[in-house]
C-alpha cells in the first residue's frame, strides 16, 4: 500500500519540481479513461464530473474517436495550409452544413478562436461598417472567460488572470453580465464605432452563470438594430453541453430534437472548440457567413496546425457522434434529474449549501462559505475520496459536468455519491 502511495506522490513531485505552477491540482494522479469513468495509478476509479472543461462531452477514449485518430494517424497528419489535403474540404463542408453557416475558418485552441473572432470582427469594422482606422471597440461582459492570450486577458475582469500582463490590448468595453439596460445605452451612445458584442451565452468559468431568459435573444437584436457583430463564445457551452447542440438556441421549444427553436438568433461568429474533438486533439473553429468572412484574405491570418487532416477526421466523428447518440437530448432530460436532487440537499444542508444552478449537464452547486474559505475545495477532496471527481471555481462554487453520454442510473449513483459526501462532511 506504501508503495502504490508513493507512486502518486511521486507523479506529483514530479510536476511540483518540473512544471510551471499555473494550475492547482487536486492531488489526484490519472492515468485511464473510458467513458464516464477515470482510474489513477493506484486502480482506483472515478467519476468524472469535470470533463476537461467540457471537452470530454463524448466519454474519455470514445471508440469511434479512437479509431478516427488513429486510422488518420497512419495515413496523414499535417501537410500545412501551403497544400490542400483531402480532409479539410470535406470537414469544412460538414460543419458549416451542421450548424448553418457559408464558411468556417479552422484553428487549434479556444483562445485562438476567439482571436480570430476578434481580428475578423474588426476587420468587418473597418471593410464593411466605416468604422475609422483604429477606432473599432468590441463590448464584452463583466466576468467573462474566453482564453488566456494578451488580448483576451485584456478585458477579462479576473486579477489573477490580468494582473501585470499589461500593457493591454485597447478597444473593449464591458457591461455587467444579462444587464441589457446597460447594452442598449452603451449601443446608442457609441454605436457606430463598435464593430461587435462578444457573449458567453452562459458564463462556465465565472460559475455556470445562467442570464436572464430574454439576455441573449434581446441583445443578439440590438446587435442587427446598430449593425453589430454579435459573436458567441460556445466553446464551453456548444455541442450538446447545456441541453441543446448550442445554449444560443436554449430557449427553444423543440427539446433538444433540433439545433433551431423559435427564439434562435443566428450568431453572425459562432465559436467552437473543447467537445469539437471530444478530448482527442485540440481543434476549434470561427464559423461566419460569406459577409463577414469573406474580410480573410490569403495572408491576412492563419495557423500551421489550423486545419490539420488528424483534427478535420476527428471533429468529424465527434460531431457525428454527438448526433448519433442524441447527447444534447440526454443532457436535457439528466440535468432536470440532477439538479431537482441536489436541490433537494441543498434544502436539506443549508450548512453547507446555498443553491444549485445552471442547463443542461453545465451545472454548479453553490457551496454556503466565502470565496476564500477552503470549504469547497475540502468537499471536493472528499468527493474524489469517494470516488467523484470535480474542481471548485471561484473558492465556493463546484461545478459539475459529467460526460453527455452518462446513463440515468449513473447519474443517480453520483447524486447519491455527492449527497454522502454532504451528509458527512465535517469543517477541517
Ligand atoms: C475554455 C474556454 C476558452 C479557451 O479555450 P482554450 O482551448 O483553453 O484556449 C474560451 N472561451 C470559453 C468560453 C471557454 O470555456
Amino acid at each position: 500500500m506504501q508503495e502504490v502511495k508513493n507512486r502518486a506522490t511521486r507523479y506529483i513531485e514530479l510536476e511540483e519540481r518540473y512544471g510551471a505552477h499555473n494550475y492547482h491540482p487536486l492531488p489526484v494522479v490519472l492515468s485511464r479513461g473510458q467513458g464516464v469513468y477515470l482510474w489513477d495509478v493506484e486502480g482506483k476509479r472515478y467519476y468524472d464530473f469535470l470533463s476537461a472543461y467540457s471537452a470530454v462531452n463524448q466519454g474519455h477514449c470514445h471508440p469511434r474517436l479512437v479509431k478516427a485518430l488513429s486510422q488518420q494517424a497512419e495515413r496523414l497528419t499535417l501537410t500545412s495550409r501551403a497544400f490542400y489535403n483531402d480532409q479539410l474540404g470535406p470537414y469544412e463542408a460538414f460543419l458549416t452544413r451542421f450548424f448553418g453557416y457559408d464558411k468556417l475558418l479552422p484553428m487549434n485552441t479556444g483562445a485562438e478562436a476567439v482571436e480570430t473572432a476578434i481580428k475578423i470582427c474588426r476587420k468587418w469594422g473597418y471593410e464593411k461598417k466605416q468604422i475609422p482606422e483604429d477606432e473599432a471597440l468590441i463590448v464584452v461582459c463583466g466576468q467573462n472567460f474566453h482564453g488566456r492570450t494578451v488580448t483576451i486577458i485584456s478585458f477579462s475582469s479576473d486579477p489573477d488572470a490580468k494582473g501585470h500582463f499589461g500593457p493591454y490590448t485597447p478597444g473593449f468595453l464591458s457591461i455587467p453580465y444579462g444587464d441589457l439596460a446597460a447594452f442598449r445605452q452603451i449601443l446608442e451612445e457609441r454605436a457606430e464605432q463598435i464593430a461587435g458584442f462578444l457573449v458567453e451565452p452562459i458564463q462556465g468559468e465565472a460559475g455556470v452563470v445562467v442570464p436572464p431568459k430574454n439576455f441573449i435573444p434581446e441583445a443578439a437584436k440590438l446587435c442587427r438594430q446598430h449593425n453589430v457583430l454579435f459573436i458567441a463564445d460556445e466553446i464551453q457551452t456548444g455541442i450538446g453541453r447545456t441541453g441543446s447542440l448550442l445554449a444560443v438556441c436554449g430557449n427553444c421549444t423543440c427539446e433538444g430534437s433540433c439545433e433551431r427553436g423559435s427564439t434562435y438568433i443566428k450568431p453572425d461568429m459562432l465559436l467552437l472548440g473543447k467537445a469539437l474533438s471530444g478530448g482527442m486533439y485540440p481543434v476549434s473553429a470561427v464559423l461566419a457567413d460569406e459577409p463577414v468572412m469573406e474580410v480573410i484574405t490569403p495572408g491576412t491570418h492563419g495557423s500551421t496546425y489550423g486545419g490539420n487532416p488528424l483534427a478535420c477526421a476527428v471533429a468529424v466523428e465527434a460531431l457525428q457522434i454527438i448526433e448519433d447518440e442524441h447527447l444534447p437530448q440526454n443532457a436535457r432530460k439528466l440535468g432536470k434529474i440532477f439538479r431537482e436532487y441536489m436541490q433537494k440537499l441543498v434544502d436539506q444542508y443549508p450548512q453547507w449549501l446555498k443553491g444549485i444552478r445552471g442547463k443542461g449537464l453545465l451545472n454548479a452547486l453553490l457551496i454556503n462559505d466565502s470565496p476564500d474559505s477552503k470549504t469547497a475545495w475540502n468537499i471536493c477532496l472528499q468527493l474524489a475520496e469517494n470516488g467523484l471527481l470535480a474542481k471548485p471555481t471561484h473558492g465556493n462554487i463546484i461545478r459539475f459536468a459529467p460526460p453527455l453520454i452518462i446513463s440515468e442510473e449513473q447519474v443517480l449513483d453520483c447524486c447519491h455519491i455527492i449527497e454522502k459526501t454532504i451528509s458527512s462532511f465535517k469543517q477541517k
